[in-house]
């Protein structure tokens, strides 16, 4: 049993049973069993199915939104946003379920050669606790579009919405007729993930989490030749130049570090400004960090809710305090909330440190908190050198009125994703992943399909008399 607990105020939400070993063992035999059944649905029918599923879950975006807003303690906007874009999800490759084809490729010779793009059959999805209904949503609609069957584990810590999502699809299937092995929601924790993803009975692997967890699942699918893309942390780095709208910049920049309370694999946890405009923009950064509203999630006005569990808050502080020794001016924190009723919240304020050593914990490696470093730098060259100084490579933030500049950054910049004037802004239609400790792999867009299928060639002699050594070698 897992006793849940709402981050906002450290009370108990629910218990939620753990999956044990037999469990899992079921789960397998289940989706074994629903894996050719799921793949003889025709692709048209397995897409509408997916849309009914994606309309259902529109009509409960507030219950969903309030509950991950309970189990999370991110803000209702975002939990919000999220349930629109997990139904989104579902809409999406529910309309692309029936428009993944093969090629006809032709080759010289008396041969209809051509390609097939086949299911793996049983996918495991393992997503963290930041997000989970949305991460659940879109590990779990591609694979079933493409005609796979879906295992999927949620972390420990915020299984609610994932176990509902569970739930949404398989009334749907049910009212189908089609087997509930098809998709499977299992609760628990780091063992049961690592019994998921070392199982051979696992085809495919799509991990979600931090870089440490993502190399030891890499390992464990390889060791049965399962192939797992791995989409995993940042140490994002915003690049600010002096031509850029320094308003837009600062807001940029600020919600790109607190949203969520700085729980995002794409939080821009570095910050480099251009030294013609380092001062100034220090100045409107401080003021607008030292003013935000951290607090209840639920209530109108907040605008940074608390960190998921205790130890991440403690977690964070340390970095906090380690960053500080090492050589961090405190530029601005902004407070924390008094109310007796938060008092067992976990909390940590926003902070902004200049000046940190680089080489610092606090600039390699993903804090994931409200904690962002600063820095300067003089031009491209510089900016594009500070930014790869670490070995993450998710995204990236460039700030500028240049559109030549715009581009030259994009092409220089090794990460998944760049932004420029913007940033966390997603869309399923867009693939998304990283490079280096960041993972491989690309979710999202047309991307997917070559995710979660696998080319089948095929080579058909169109003269009996060919023979079958043709052009062999
Ligand atoms: P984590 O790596 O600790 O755990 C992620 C998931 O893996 C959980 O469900 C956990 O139970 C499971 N797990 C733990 N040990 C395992 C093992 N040996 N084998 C299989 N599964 C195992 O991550 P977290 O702390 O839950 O989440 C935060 C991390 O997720 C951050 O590093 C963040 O950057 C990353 N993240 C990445 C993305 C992305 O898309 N790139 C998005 C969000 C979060």
């Amino acid at each position: 049993m897992s006793l849940i607990r709402s981050p906002i105020t450290g009370d108990a939400i629910r218990e939620v049973a753990d999956v044990t070993p037999a469990g899992l063992d079921d789960a397998f035999d289940a989706a074994r069993a629903a894996a050719p059944v799921w793949r003889a649905v025709p692709p048209t029918e397995r897409g509408r199915l997916l849309v009914e599923v994606g309309r259902r879950m529109r009509a409960r975006i507030d219950e969903v939104a309030e509950l991950e807003t309970l189990n999370t303690g991110k803000l209702v906007a975002d939990t919000r946003r999220e349930a629109e874009r997990a139904a989104g999800c579902f809409e999406y490759y529910g309309g692309y379920a029936d428009k993944v084809v093969g090629s006809v490729i032709p080759v010289p010779g008396p041969f209809h050669t051509y390609t097939l793009r086949e299911p793996y059959g049983v996918v495991a999805g393992i997503i963290p606790w930041n997000v989970p209904y949305f991460f659940a949503a879109k590990k779990i609609a591609p694979a079933l579009a493409f005609g796979n069957v879906s295992l999927l584990k949620p972390a420990q810590e915020t299984p609610l919405t994932a176990l509902l999502l569970g739930e949404i699809v398989a009334e749907v299937l049910a009212g189908a007729g089609l087997p509930g092995g098809i998709v499977q929601v299992l609760a628990g924790g780091g063992e049961l993930g690592r019994a998921l993803v070392s199982d051979p009975r696992t085809d495919m692997v799509v991990f979600t989490g931090s870089a440490r967890t993502g190399a030891a699942v890499g390992s464990a699918a390889a060791a049965h030749f399962a192939p797992a893309a791995l989409e995993l942390g940042g140490k994002s780095p915003q690049l600010v130049f002096a031509d850029a709208d320094l308003d837009a910049a600062v807001a940029g920049v600020v919600e790109g570090i607190v949203g969520s309370c700085g729980q995002m694999c794409i939080a821009g946890s570095r910050l480099y400004v251009q030294a013609a405009v380092y001062p100034q923009f220090l100045d409107r950064l401080a003021d607008r960090v030292r003013g935000l509203r951290v607090g209840d999630p639920r209530m109108a006005g907040t605008q940074v809710g608390p960190q998921v569990t205790q130890a991440q808050a403690d977690k964070t502080g340390e970095y906090i305090a380690r960053g500080q020794a090492d050589g961090g001016r405190l530029i601005a924190q902004a407070e924390l909330p008094t109310a007796p009723e938060l008092a067992g919240g976990y909390w940590v304020p926003p902070t902004v440190l200049a000046d940190v050593d680089p080489k610092s914990p606090l600039l390699q490696e993903e804090v994931f908190g409200p904690v962002l470093a600063v820095d300067r730098f003089t031009d491209e060259v510089d900016a594009v050198e500070l930014a790869h100084r670490t070995r993450f490579g998710l995204a990236a933030g460039v700030w500028t009125g240049d559109p030549g500049r715009a581009h030259r950054m994009a092409a220089a910049l090794r990460v998944g994703t760049v932004w420029v004037n913007t940033y966390r802004i997603l869309s399923d239609l867009v693939p998304f992943g990283g490079v280096g400790h960041s993972g491989y792999g690309r979710e999202g867009g047309a991307d997917a399909v070559g995710l979660y299928t696998w080319t089948k060639s095929v080579w058909l002699a169109t003269d009996p008399g060919v023979p079958s050594t043709y052009g062999k070698g």
